[in-house]
């Protein structure tokens, strides 16, 4: 075991910060979800996208043949580290392409999709954005439970029904969906398939939903007699449960490192923030009750560290991880909380500002933070949901479903 990165992972790091010094020129950066939300935050990020691809970094990890540069994983790792500590936008366009998508078809996919959407996500090019439906009205937790129907006819499939909560819907080219092929199983988790949608087929309604920040990152979906042509149907028919586990792996893993590298740098704030800032006489530093909460956090952030670095050796030793990304990914969503909560208490009214008012501290990160951590809690599969994934592959539990 070896606690160090190699140089040529310290010179990439180099490299990241000084391409984030110079492309985001002292901009207080919007990145992750909310960047899909205003035209001008999208149209900024997309162009990051488009530095990132010929920098060779966005989806560096990835094999040659599909754009990619075929670096290490732990390459990859700093490199999303890097790129969440400075905020850089754009690299996730829209997270399931770069985040899920493109794994899962060199996995699963067929050799035309291969061709077709792989080496496009990894051009950074708006055509490689896409968003992924699986949620329902009806359907969350309770994921298998999918009624949106996808019926054969001929070579297409003709898909009705609803979607809610679809990231990045509004700015996407493609869908990654599940929907159920045969509706006569005795098992719930049978009869679903995964396909691709094109966003632009006719019979498809996409309706904002504004979350309580007044940010635009999810919509409602609607199918009304969409053609789908059955070479878009990803893996096997009526297995795409399994394939979605598999997906659903690579979905709560790439958010450890991305969450470890813009934690370490509001935890960093945080630190200077209270040996710059005085209360009654003295500075906040010297106060012990806030020194506690601030080594707490500093704690967890190491935890995180290391629970991502081992994900990462896993994965480039060929492993696939699946309850360590549920560990990760609950982990995560309770840090996360915490630090946002310690951050509040730190910074107190300054906190209940709008992150652009003068009056804002350590540049609304805190806020920010505070208004988007329940979300994140839920996003990818509530914490509920990870424990029970733990309990049936950690310890062995009967599964909850
Ligand atoms: C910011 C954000 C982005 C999202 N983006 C997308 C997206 O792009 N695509 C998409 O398809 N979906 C997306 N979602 C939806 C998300 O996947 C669902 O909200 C999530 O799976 C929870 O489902 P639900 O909201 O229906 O809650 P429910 O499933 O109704 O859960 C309600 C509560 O009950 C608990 N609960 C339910 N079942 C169990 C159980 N078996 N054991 C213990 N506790 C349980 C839950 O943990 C939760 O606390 C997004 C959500 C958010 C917040």
């Amino acid at each position: 075991m070896d606690f160090k990165f190699s140089e040529k992972e310290e010179r990439l790091r180099e490299e990241i910060r000084r391409f984030a010094r110079v492309e985001l020129a002292g901009r207080n950066t919007i990145a992750g979800m909310e960047e899909e939300s205003s035209d001008e935050d999208w149209e900024f990020a997309m162009s990051m996208s488009r530095r990132l691809a010929q920098k060779g970094w966005l989806t560096m990890a990835w094999p040659k043949e599909y754009g990619g540069q075929g670096a290490s994983f732990f390459e990859q790792h700093v490199y999303v580290d890097e790129a969440s500590y400075w905020g850089i936008p754009g690299t996730s366009m829209g997270v399931s392409g770069i985040g899920w998508v493109g794994l899962s078809l060199m996995l699963f996919g067929s050799d035309e999709q291969k061709k077709k959407y792989i080496p496009l996500i990894a051009s950074g090019d708006p055509d490689g954005v896409w968003c992924t439906a699986y949620s329902e009205p009806n359907a969350g937790s309770d994921f298998a439970n999918i009624q949106t129907r996808a019926v054969k006819s001929g070579d297409e499939y003709i898909l009705n029904g609803q979607k809610i909560w679809t990231s990045c819907a509004h700015r996407a080219r493609w869908c990654w969906m599940a929907v159920r092929t045969d509706a006569n199983v005795k098992k719930k988790q049978h009869g679903i398939s995964l396909m691709i949608v094109d966003m632009k087929s006719p019979g498809i309604t996409i309706k904002p939903i504004l979350n309580y920040a007044g940010v635009h990152i999810f919509n409602e979906f609607f199918l009304d007699n969409v053609r789908v042509p059955v070479t878009n149907l990803v893996g096997t028919e009526n297995r795409g449960w399994y394939h979605l586990m598999q997906s659903l792996a690579f979905e709560r893993h790439s958010m450890a490192p991305q969450f470890f590298g813009s934690a370490r740098r509001i935890l960093e704030y945080i630190v200077k923030y209270v040996r710059e800032t005085s209360y009654n006489g003295k500075p906040l530093a010297s106060d012990p009750v806030i020194r506690n909460k601030i080594a707490e956090r500093a704690i967890e952030l190491d935890t995180l560290k290391l629970f991502g670095y081992e994900i990462t050796w896993k994965m480039s030793r060929g492993v696939i991880p699946v309850y360590e990304a549920a560990r990760n990914k609950a982990y995560c969503d309770f840090f996360m909380q915490r630090l946002a909560t310690t951050g509040t208490e730190i910074i107190g009214a300054y906190s209940q500002v709008d992150m652009t008012s003068r009056w804002s501290r350590i540049l609304g990160l805190i806020t920010r933070l505070y208004l988007m951590f329940p979300g994140l809690s839920i996003a990818a599969g509530t914490d509920e949901v990870q424990k029970n994934i733990i309990g049936q592959f950690k310890l062995g539990l009967p599964r909850a479903y």
